[in-house]
């Protein structure tokens, strides 16, 4: 039994056989594609009745319940809604807890689109949105007000990593009745779980790592008991819904989800400490290394870690850049990260960040440790930093 959710079953048992009805299905392994809109009723009782069933294509198939019916059992949670992303998810979330007149508290390391989110919509229906350093809760202490109803936290914080302190957070909110959203992307419901650490909605853009190939949008959002009902209205009545093919495609992600976490934890750990100290290298911000500013919480917090870190370089000029990033083997370039092939992204914490300037010198890059052999990878990334290097 896993203390921390409840469960009964291991994450590996979970992620292996739920969600699956052969006997429904006519004995097939995995859950088809179930894609349609029209769902028909052959008498007046079965169009009345009150049963729970499928009803309409968006409001649910065994497609989509077959990844609810995962994310909630992996995450401990009342119950889980599918989005057609990440970011969808994550704007259901807020949109179910906040109302005109609050105000929300959005970690200053939050992925980028949440923020733009936030600014760009909920400030315009009456919501202030304020940031927060993701280092100091008990600075978020004093910047709580009667009239703060939800905190979202990331953690790790897109770009930067920083592990928050979600306990400590809890307890300033709980007691003032403030919600808690938590962005667990990176860590994925193997590694970290919010709801036992008390959060009320954890989200996933599961387009990374439960989709796991780089071909699919997705999103989820679980809720705690609280929660769940107002989640659940709210995603109604936003009309959201996941398409039952990139259902499919999560779901068959997600069977292989413990093994790949497991590869992508250790390889990324393994190569974030290798980069940490060589030439050109000022600093490597992995929150599984001893090094990293925040690691006695994700040692406390966290059972693993993610596929992303960062890597600050020395300064250079713009071409010994190109000359590193065009010239790479294995690693290339793209917006995502939890796919099985290695990704590496130029980041520019200083241009997003607001609360906390982001004040570091030197080049920043975001890797995505995929499944290639670890010496190809660290081949491929000591010639890019002697590229870098001699430009
Ligand atoms: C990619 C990402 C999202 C958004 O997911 P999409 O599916 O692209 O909308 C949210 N949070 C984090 C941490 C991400 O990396």
């Amino acid at each position: 039994m896993d203390e921390k959710t409840g469960n009964t079953q291991s994450p590996q048992t979970i992620l292996t056989h739920v969600g699956r009805h052969p006997e429904r299905d006519r004995g097939y392994v995995n859950t088809p594609v179930y894609r349609g809109s029209t769902i028909l009723f052959p008498t007046l009782d079965a169009l009345e009745s009150t049963e729970p069933r499928f009803d309409y294509g968006r409001t649910g198939n065994p497609s989509s319940s077959a990844v609810e019916e995962l994310v909630t059992e992996l995450e401990g949670a009342a119950g889980t809604v599918l989005c057609p992303s990440g970011l969808s998810a994550i704007s259901l979330a807020l949109l179910t807890v906040l109302n005109a007149g609050d105000e929300l508290l959005v970690t200053d390391s939050a992925y980028q689109p949440t923020r733009r989110f936030s600014d760009g919509v909920l400030s315009r229906l009456g919501v202030t949105v304020r940031y927060y350093d993701p280092r100091q809760p008990v600075g978020l202490a004093d910047m709580l007000t009667d009239k703060t109803r939800a905190i979202f936290v990331e953690s790790p914080g897109s770009l930067t990593f920083e592990i928050q302190d979600l306990p400590a957070i809890a307890a300033l909110a709980a007691p003032r009745g403030i919600s808690i959203i938590v962005d667990n992307s990176w860590a994925t419901p193997l590694y970290h779980h919010p709801l036992a650490l008390g959060a009320d909605i954890v989200i996933h853009a599961g387009t990374k790592m439960f989709v796991g190939h780089s071909d699919a949008m997705f999103g989820t959002a679980s809720a705690n008991a609280k929660w769940f009902k107002a989640l659940k209205d709210t995603h109604v009545r936003l009309g959201l819904c996941a398409s039952p093919d990139d259902c499919f495609l999560a779901a068959r992600g997600m069977r292989t989800l413990a093994l790949r976490m497991k590869e992508h934890s250790a390889r990324s750990t393994e190569i974030a400490g290798w980069l940490e100290g060589r030439e050109g290298v000022r600093r490597v911000i992995h929150p599984a290394l001893p090094s990293h500013p925040d690691h006695a919480i994700f040692a406390r917090d966290f059972s693993g870690a993610g596929s992303v870190f960062s890597v600050l370089l020395d300064a250079r000029p713009r071409a010994a850049l190109a000359a590193m990033v065009d010239g790479f083997g294995l690693f290339a370039m793209g917006w995502s990260w939890g796919g099985y092939e290695s990704l590496c992204l130029p980041i520019h914490p200083e241009k997003i960040r607001t609360f906390v300037p982001w004040t570091e010198a030197g080049v920043m890059l975001r890797l995505h440790i995929g499944l290639e052999g670890v010496d190809d990878i660290k081949a491929d990334l000591a010639s890019a930093l002697a590229r870098y290097l001699a430009s």
